[in-house]
């Protein structure tokens, strides 16, 4: 399969075929068309198998659909590290490069002056680790109420931190009418457990 089978729209085909990929991964191949179908999404899948352009695409083709813009939080990706929180925001900087979306990462550890600055401008797309994410919220600088799409990257990796229960915190805090695209490298019963939790009838695949 090409990219160009997957009825991307220009602007996002055109900064993709910049990028210099031709061809979808494995599970790019089958998460475009369901995730821009709108459906939910199970994939397992280590670092390496192109699992951020799996959800990053889509989502990106998804919220330029979107008739009403406005300034609220529209795809929220949650990650349990910086270093992969930069990275995903990179591929979302990449593949958005022709798009008006907004997009900003943030993440403990620094302080929050400048993220908290670029929060208040508007952000469409947010790319986020979970302990900064709640301080955010609880100040009441970030409000997740309008998010249509929600990203849980790294599953597993978010228990094996001691995140499980900030992730539970943050879930408990989105609209019940979204899109949950799920991520994880392994399927653990405690994960599989969130999984069944927050997914409804997700597409599932392995790579
Ligand atoms: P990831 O699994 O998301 O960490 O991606 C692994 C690497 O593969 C990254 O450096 C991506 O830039 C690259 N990549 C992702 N999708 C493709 C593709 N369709 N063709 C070539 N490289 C890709």
């Amino acid at each position: 399969m090409n990219f160009t089978d997957l009825n991307l729209i220009e602007p996002i085909a055109k900064a993709i075929q910049e990028q210099g990929y031709t061809n979808p991964t494995p599970i790019q191949e089958k998460s475009i068309p369901e995730i821009t179908k709108g459906k939910d999404f199970l994939g397992c899948a280590q670092t390496g198998t192109g699992k951020t352009a799996a959800f990053a695409i889509p989502i990106l083709q998804n919220l330029t659909q979107n008739k009403f813009p406005n300034k609220h939080i529209k795809a929220l990706i949650l990650t349990p590290t910086r270093e992969l929180a930069i990275q995903i925001e990179e591929n979302i900087k990449a593949y958005g490069k022709y798009l008006p979306l907004k997009h900003l990462v943030i993440f403990g550890g620094v302080k929050q002056g400048n993220q908290e600055a670029a929060l208040k401008k508007g952000v469409d797309i947010l790319v986020a680790t979970p302990g900064r994410l709640l301080d955010f919220i609880s100040q009441g600088i970030i409000s997740l109420k309008n998010l249509e799409i929600f990203v849980l990257d790294e599953a597993d990796r978010m228990l094996d931190m001691g995140f499980v229960h900030d992730v539970k915190r943050i879930i408990k805090l989105l609209p019940q009418k979204r899109q949950t695209l799920f991520f994880s490298a392994t399927m653990p019963a405690e994960i599989q457990k969130l999984a069944d939790s927050i997914l409804n009838n997700p597409v599932k695949v392995e790579v």
